[in-house]
């Protein structure tokens, strides 16, 4: 069986991804790896401007220093009315990298005198394939919605709880796994990718 190295350590993030790349019928014969399955490596920071630069960086690092095909993403939110951010630093926007809960709570709070108009915000995400001879390929996935003034749900991650998409009623925490891999962000570039990832690997 081929192996694909997926550069993540979060592990609900890894989940998501494992679910869609699982889920697509050209990627059934590859072994999806995590860092944890791999010998540690050092890790550079991430300190891309972009989403697309982090998620290149990972991907790149990940074959290097592995050998293995590896992917590599970067996401995250982007809010209207603060001209895109937290984007590169929603994981670490409260200070303290990955702190949910923290991140969410400092978000809503900046936002509290924000009218419902103007809370418009999307998911972003980036997701880059990188191959040990050097070859390369990237993709973007978009989920534009609002953002609501107290979390509901208790699915997902992140900023799930206060993220409606367009057209839905439901927070992406209270959505089905499923249904918010049809229409994510991260879905949508994964699904773009599997092909790639298919023809290159098989
Ligand atoms: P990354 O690990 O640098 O890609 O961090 C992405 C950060 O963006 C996460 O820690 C979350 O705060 C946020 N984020 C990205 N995708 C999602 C999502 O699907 N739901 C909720 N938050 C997300």
């Amino acid at each position: 069986m081929k192996k694909l190295l997926v550069a993540s350590r979060n592990q609900k993030k890894l989940g998501e991804l494992q679910r869609i790349l699982a889920g697509s019928p050209d990627l059934r014969d590859i072994e999806l790896l995590s860092l944890n399955d791999v010998p540690e490596y050092p890790e550079a920071p991430e300190k891309g401007l972009t989403f697309a630069e982090n998620a290149l960086m990972k991907a790149r690092e990940g074959a290097k220093y592995t050998g293995l095909p590896t992917v590599g993403d970067d996401s995250g939110l982007a809010v209207d009315f603060m001209n895109g951010m937290p984007g590169v630093l929603s994981a670490r926007w409260a200070g303290r990298h990955g702190d949910d809960k923290a991140n969410l709570d400092l978000l809503l709070a900046q936002l509290s005198d924000v009218d419902e108009p103007h809370r418009g915000a999307q998911f972003v995400c980036a997701i880059a394939l990188a191959l040990p001879g050097g070859k390369e390929h990237l993709v973007h996935g978009k989920m534009p919605g609002r953002l609501i003034r107290s979390p509901r749900g208790a699915g997902g991650f992140g900023y799930d709880p206060i993220f409606v998409a367009d057209g839905h009623t439901l927070t992406s925490a209270e959505l089905d796994p499923d249904a918010k891999d049809a229409i994510s962000h991260r879905g949508q570039a994964l699904r773009a990718l599997a092909t790639v990832i298919a023809k290159t690997l098989n």
